[in-house]
């Protein structure tokens, strides 16, 4: 009898292909809320947690989605030796039903280990709806496991998938493979049989990777090689596949397939939501309409965010509607003007010493709330972004990219984790893990920064209205266009230096367009507010209040005029003026606060808008915050140290630098390489500073 103290939790794995759903079904055991995509390379780690809705508790492991377990990608390796080194006690295979035979390709494989399998075929909702219907006792049948049709958006059928499951992983399985049924069987049979006499586990798992000639298989043939190889000479392949094992093993799953399984799918005359999807894409994916097309939605994204007109009466005249970006800042900016007014009038009433409402209200409060100001533009633009996401028109953006991004030697699979890097670097950096080569993967962290993060939007967003102000939208869609550039370029050079291989294959399925789900987007935006308020009230907050300090004290610790050039930031900035000198932002006498904005937020993107707003802002007295609010005083005094030019310089500088201290350390642990990971700081700091200079220069001659 087993101990109830040594009594492990059971683990049932979720295995599948990329965006079969298996993260939406992850958080509905879980009750987490690991990010969901509709794009492959979001979940490139693996993820666990607890379901609690059994008799006991199981442990639940979200595998990187794959198409197979061949040992191509890093996705395809994680989930392999998971299944066959830990040994679950259970296998959910999760099937996307819409997309039936290709996901089975997937099965055949995890049902060559000896582990026991359930499918879930999911997405019924849809499969439904399309009036399609699968039978599920007839491939239940064919493949010898239990099969559970679910919907895990609409959470139907998981609880009955996860009763069959429980009652599955206390029985146990021998695999099976489709090699068995094929021409090749009876040779098959006596591969099977030399790896039964070395009493791997798994034996027709790695039969079949060893007929299949995979290089992960070294190990567990050592000692047979030879008979395996005799025995694979004898066997007769199709002429077209000749000498190619890989191949004809493929072949034979998929006629394994669509032999014995198709006919489990009924179809409902032609589906009509794949062939609205197939008229939709002859225009969005168009050759020549595609790109034209991508750019304008973006623009759009962008104008409904950031402009200060929304029907363009600004580019005409002055004063228009403001978008709704701008309208919900207005009101957040309200918010943080009336707390700042509120938190004066108490130290007045209480009469507290002026330091004290210096570090509170100037400090605390002015950094804080300048860049809380921005979070209603922020979430309007993440909101956008989940929108086409779940729509699935960023898989068909990713698609789009493909052919501009292979002259480069990247492929439309590495657009997808820059794509994710205008939302974060950090696990941007980590969905680089998705691309096949060492080389691609290095390419796209060096290239990272480039995509404008969300840290980086409060930048934008202040400097776009306060120094552009009818012209917002441009700005700001200007600065991604410049960090797009810079990319190109970049990827030139290093296309002719570091990165010389070429790009790996491409496949990617599109998802059937449809409408995103409210409560997808209702999580997403969630993450993110919480996560920008976490930073916002910790690490930005405590920051404002040292620079606060540095701002208001010198080397003998005395206080000094607040903000002024005698304080230690000040000293400190004045050395390094002359490096930016060339960058056209170092000419005014306040050009030392950029610099100290620069050089915080090499820390943190956010930390560029609340030094400045630390130390822009007047001093605290009574006439200061009365008429002008915080933001509008912050704007104001941007507009007296900076030309269009020198703006448009310093947002270059940012964008193109270091992004912060997060992403240096994901980057060395990404690269694997301390020297890469230096190397690759330097290209930042350098590449920011030639992008600055030729942005200033261009924008003077232009006369912007
Ligand atoms: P993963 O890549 O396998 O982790 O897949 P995700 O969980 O990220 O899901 C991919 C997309 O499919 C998301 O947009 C989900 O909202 C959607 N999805 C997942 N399960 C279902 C389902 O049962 N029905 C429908 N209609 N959509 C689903
Ligand atoms: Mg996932």
């Amino acid at each position: 009898m087993r101990q109830a103290a040594n009594k492990k939790d059971m683990i049932f794995a979720l295995a599948g292909n990329p965006n079969s759903g298996k993260t939406t079904l992850f958080n509905l055991l879980t009750g987490s809320s690991a990010h969901v995509g509709n794009w492959p390379g979001v979940t490139v780690d693996r993820r666990e947690g607890v379901y609690r809705g059994l008799r006991e508790n199981v442990d639940i492991i979200d595998l990187p989605g794959i198409y197979s377990l061949s040992p191509y990608t890093p996705e395809e390796t994680v989930s392999r030796r998971y299944i066959l080194d830990n040994s679950p006690d259970l296998v959910i295979d999760i099937v996307d039903s819409t997309n039936l035979e290709r996901n089975l390709y997937l099965t055949t494989q995890i049902l060559e280990s000896d582990i026991p399998v359930v499918i879930a075929l999911n997405m019924s909702d849809i499969t439904r709806k399309e009036g399609n219907h699968i039978d599920a006792s007839l491939l239940a049948d064919r493949f010898g496991v239990p099969v559970v049709e679910i919907s895990a958006i609409d959470r139907d059928g998981v609880k009955e998938l996860m009763d069959v499951a429980y009652k599955t992983a206390l029985t146990t399985r021998a695999g099976w493979s489709p090699l068995e049924r094929s021409p090749l069987g009876e040779s098959f049979e006596r591969v099977i049989k030399l790896f039964r006499g070395k009493n791997v586990p798994h034996p027709v798992f790695h039969a079949a990777k060893a007929v299949e000639g995979d290089i992960l298989e070294a190990d567990a043939t050592a000692g047979i090689k030879s008979e395996i190889d005799e025995i694979k000479n004898s066997m007769r392949l199709g002429d077209h596949v000749a000498g190619d094992f890989e191949a004809a093993v493929a072949d034979i799953r998929y006629n394994f397939i669509a032999e014995y399984c198709s006919g489990a799918l009924r179809r409902a005359g032609s589906s009509g939501d794949t062939s609205r999807s197939d008229r939709i894409d002859m225009i969005l994916t168009n050759k020549l309409f595609g790109l034209p097309i991508f750019f304008l939605v973006m623009f759009m994204v962008f104008h409904l965010t950031f402009s200060e007109s929304l029907v363009f009466s600004g580019y005409i005249a002055e004063d228009g509607i403001p978008s709704p970006g701008i309208m919900f800042q207005g009101w957040m900016e309200l918010f943080t003007d009336w707390l700042s007014a509120s938190a004066r009038g108490l130290l007045d009433a209480a009469n507290a010493p002026a330091w004290l409402g210096g570090i509170l209200i100037n400090g605390l409060l002015n950094g804080v709330g300048s860049v809380l100001s921005f979070l209603p533009q922020i979430l309007m633009l993440f909101l956008f972004l989940s929108i086409l996401e779940d729509s699935g028109y960023m898989a068909r953006a990713a698609l789009l990219m493909d052919r501009p991004l292979r002259r480069f030697g990247l492929s439309g699979r590495a657009f997808l984790p820059m794509l994710m890097g205008f939302g974060c670097s950090v696990p941007a950096m980590m969905g680089s893990r998705t691309l096949a080569t060492a080389s691609e993967r290095r390419f796209v962290i060096m290239l990272m920064p480039f995509f404008s993060c969300g840290a980086k939007l409060p930048i934008w967003s202040l400097f776009g209205a306060a120094i552009f102000p009818s012209h917002a939208d441009l700005a700001v869609f200007g600065m991604y266009l410049i960090g797009i550039a810079a990319a190109v370029a970049a990827a030139i050079i290093l296309r002719h230096t570091i990165m010389k291989d070429d790009a790996s294959f491409f496949i990617m399925e599109l998802p059937a367009y449809r409408m995103p789900r409210p409560r997808n987007l209702c999580m997403h935006l969630w993450e993110k507010a919480s996560a920008f308020i976490t930073r916002a009230t910790t690490i930005i907050a405590g920051a404002a209040v040292i620079i606060w300090f540095l701002s208001n004290f010198d080397f003998t610790l005395n206080m000094v005029e607040p903000n002024s050039r005698d304080s230690i930031v000040g000293i400190a900035a004045s050395f390094a003026l002359p490096i930016f000198r060339p960058l056209g932002f170092a000419g005014t006498p306040d050009a030392w606060k950029a610099i100290v904005a620069i050089v915080t937020g090499l820390i943190a993107k956010e930390m560029v808008v609340s030094t400045l707003g630390v130390l822009y802002t007047p001093e605290i007295g009574a006439d200061a915050l009365e008429d002008e609010h915080a933001a509008g005083a912050l704007s104001l005094a941007l507009v007296g140290s900076f030309s269009h030019a020198a703006a448009l310089s310093f947002m270059t500088f940012n964008l193109l630098s270091i992004p912060c201290m997060a992403a240096v350390a994901t980057a060395r642990m990404e690269l694997r390489s301390a020297r890469h990971m230096a190397e690759t700081a330097l290209f930042w700091l350098a590449t920011a500073w030639v992008g600055s200079f030729v942005v200033y220069r261009a924008a003077s001659i232009i006369g912007i």
